[in-house]
């Protein structure tokens, strides 16, 4: 069956590139192997953290994550593995946490964040989707006096931060204790339901005519010369104009046509529930110290934690969902939590926060389009923007300025 283009992947970053090449006039069908109910683009924390706020990659981050390990409260563990390719990655991971990349990398997170961020407005006051969307900052909660006083000496933009004293960031957050220090909002961030936004997007993208086979697998890529000629799932063979692989930390296909691009699935944990109304925080937030984002939602509230490297293990491990409300535990008052939703998914995870967009190098109707770590939900919007450029105006890598600015294969 020959089809115009064919998406691999109905993650955020699937259906927003499926979006923009609509808008372009594009028929677009998506495969895949899930109902699209459930994956790593549902069970995230939501935020739309582009704006001064430091990437994983960051100078300091080795030595913090030591000393939480230290404390019993590290939210980082590596599982032990004969996988090479982690090790290679970890060592790029350290290389690129110097302070140079990261000037350069919170400048590309602003002008993609921004672009994210109006297109999400767009979708609500233009096309009509009806998903949870805030605008209004993310609290970054300390717990140590110490890293509170080093990060407000840095805070002298009053349009992008507003310090909180203890006081303050208790009428933000009511089920804080004591042993929380203050907090720092930054103003310009925000936060989605994810789940919310992706029922929305899909029914926008059905209704306009993108055609979803879901519960199907694809298998096996077949080559011919300078393309990919067909795609095969566990139901059927396909052929494409152009392919996108949006398989999120799945990376099976790419290596099948001969990449090997340096991501790692990095494994995390959200626990949803309902909360007195009066105790829910008033926006979204992060324990800075910890690696711990609590994101308030229409009706309930979503933690979020734990990065787990060299697993791939699906399941909820228990004693992981116990660390986490451990950890919450030490800094708020006892609250109740009903209906309790555990969940575990994986962030694709490039060793310098960079996503891998962009035309594959062997195959000229193969397009990449996965990376996106811990940001999928904050740039995906302007990956599928980046998509469509490069499909439906550009061709080339070199000539799309994003690509060049914004991919792994040009920001090694
Ligand atoms: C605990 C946690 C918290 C997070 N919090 C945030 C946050 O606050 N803000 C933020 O911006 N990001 C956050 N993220 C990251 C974000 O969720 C991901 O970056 C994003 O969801 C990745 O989207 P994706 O479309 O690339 O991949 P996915 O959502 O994983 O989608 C990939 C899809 O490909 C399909 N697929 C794979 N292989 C095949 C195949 N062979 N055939 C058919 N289908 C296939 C899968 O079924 C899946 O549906 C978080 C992630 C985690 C785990």
């Amino acid at each position: 069956m020959k089809k115009d283009i064919i998406i691999v992947g109905g993650g955020c970053i699937g259906l927003m590139s499926a979006y923009c090449l609509l808008k372009s006039g594009r028929n677009i069908t998506i495969i895949d192997k899930g109902d699209l109910t459930d994956g790593t683009s549902f069970g995230n924390a939501g935020l739309l953290s582009a704006f001064k706020k430091a990437p994983l990659s960051s100078p300091g981050v080795i030595l913090d994550t030591l000393k939480l390990i230290l404390k019993g409260e590290s939210p980082v563990s590596v599982h032990p593995t004969f996988d090479l390719n982690l090790y290679k990655w970890l060592l790029k991971f350290v290389a690129n946490s110097t302070e140079a990349k990261l000037k350069k990398t919170l400048a590309l997170f602003e002008r993609y964040g921004q672009i994210s961020l109006d297109m999400y407005e767009t979708m609500i006051k233009e096309d009509g989707m009806d998903f949870y969307f805030c605008k209004d900052g993310l609290l970054m909660i300390y717990t140590e006096e110490k890293t509170f006083d080093e990060k407000v000496l840095h805070c002298n933009d009053k349009n992008a931060y507003e310090i909180l004293s203890k006081k303050r960031t208790k009428e933000y957050m009511p089920i804080l204790n004591e042993k929380v220090i203050g907090s720092i909002l930054l103003k310009e961030n925000g936060h989605i339901d994810p789940g919310e936004f992706m029922f929305e997007l899909q029914k926008y993208l059905e209704k306009k005519g993108v055609e979803f086979l879901l519960n199907e697998k694809v298998d096996k890529l077949e080559f011919k010369g300078s393309k990919v000629s067909k795609i095969n799932t566990n139901n059927n063979s396909y052929e494409a104009d152009t392919l996108i692989l949006s398989t999120g930390a799945d990376d099976k296909l790419a290596k099948q046509a001969k990449n090997k691009f340096m991501m790692t699935p990095a494994k995390g944990y959200s626990i949803t529930f309902k909360m007195p109304e009066a105790l829910k925080p008033k926006t979204s937030a992060l324990f800075a110290d910890l690696f711990i984002a609590m994101t308030p939602r229409r009706d309930t509230v979503r933690i979020t934690s734990k990065l787990e490297l060299g697993t791939t293990n699906p399941n909820v491990i228990k004693k992981q969902i116990d660390s986490i409300h451990k950890n919450i535990d030490l800094y708020t008052n006892y609250f109740e939590k009903e209906n309790i939703i555990e969940w575990a998914g994986f962030r694709p995870l490039t060793p310098n926060d960079i996503p891998i967009i962009g035309y594959d190098e062997k195959y000229n109707n193969l397009v990449h389009a996965t990376g996106l770590g811990w940001l999928g939900i904050t740039f995906a919007p302007a990956i599928g923007k980046i998509v469509n450029d490069i499909i439906t105006v550009d061709k080339k890598n070199t000539t799309n300025v994003d690509v060049l600015l914004f991919s792994a294969f040009y920001q090694g």
